[in-house]
């Protein structure tokens, strides 16, 4: 088959829907939950915040417009390998300088749902994913490894989503060894439903946050804040996730669209 032809037929298949977008995103406002880091660490990232320009007023009669105040790492988002300490160094680190072919890639989705619901500190090991493996196939280099959690449903409060206590944040994410075996097998990154792509309680894990300590640091990436992941199935869709082309950013939100067959 040519590449032509399978283009053509995927134009088909959408038009008939027999291949199905499903979106990936948070909607993105005031409300949007973000990361509260530790009180030793004094500064955050601030709320998304919309500051009207004109609203087809006396500032523009015809026109409605506005400006943002936004994080680089806020609502559904990429990490860039320049956002880790262990991936300043890498080449192609930053969202105007990431190759644009790695922004479609297909992927691989991991239900742990059950397992998060019984248990909200869940952490994903190398052992679930080779059990994964032998049930649906080995996970091919460049592939898009997401963590289904159902966690998007918190998504629309802040004290829910975070869910933590005296003792931190008690959200799931991958074991240390989990991300090493990602690692070896040089996927394209890891992605959470969560508020990012490390577990709650990664701070004290030997690296600290392995999922961006060790993934960025090989130029790889990550995803936070998906919704959606219990539409995908576990493997066969392909990932549509591009961030805006920011000079040196070190992330970026995103439109998370999954192109998912239906048949
Ligand atoms: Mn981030």
């Amino acid at each position: 088959m040519t590449s032509q032809q399978i283009l053509a037929d995927m134009a088909t298949a959408l038009v008939s829907g027999k291949i199905e977008i499903v979106d990936l995103t948070a909607p993105l406002g005031p409300d949007t939950p973000i990361l509260h880091l530790p009180p030793d660490f004094a500064k955050n990232t601030p709320k998304f915040k919309m500051h009207e320009i004109s609203a087809y007023d006396q500032n523009g009669p015809w026109w409605a417009w506005g400006w943002m105040e936004l994080g680089e790492h806020t609502g559904t988002h990429f990490d860039a390998p320049s956002h880790w300490i262990s991936g300043k160094d890498v080449p192609e680190n930053t969202t105007d300088t990431v190759p644009v072919k790695n922004f479609v890639a297909p992927c691989a989705v991991i239900d742990c749902a059950a397992e998060v619901a019984a248990d909200p500190d869940f952490l994903l090991t190398k052992e679930h994913v080779q059990a994964w493996e032998a049930k649906h196939g080995d996970i091919q280099p460049g592939t898009w490894v997401l963590l289904r959690s159902d966690w998007y449903h918190r998504n629309t409060s802040t004290e829910a989503f975070l869910n933590a206590d005296e003792n931190g944040s008690h959200t799931p994410g991958p074991s240390v060894d989990c991300v090493q075996y990602l690692v070896e097998k040089n996927v394209m990154g890891f992605g959470s439903e969560c508020v990012g792509t490390d577990a709650g309680n990664a701070a004290g894990f030997t690296p600290p946050f392995p999922a961006h300590s060790l993934l960025l640091g090989i130029g790889r990436y990550g995803l936070a804040s998906l919704t959606n992941l219990d539409k995908l199935p576990p493997t066969g869709a392909m990932l549509v996730v591009a961030p805006l082309k920011i000079i040196g950013g070190t992330g970026s939100p995103v439109r998370a669209l999954a192109i998912v067959p239906r048949d």
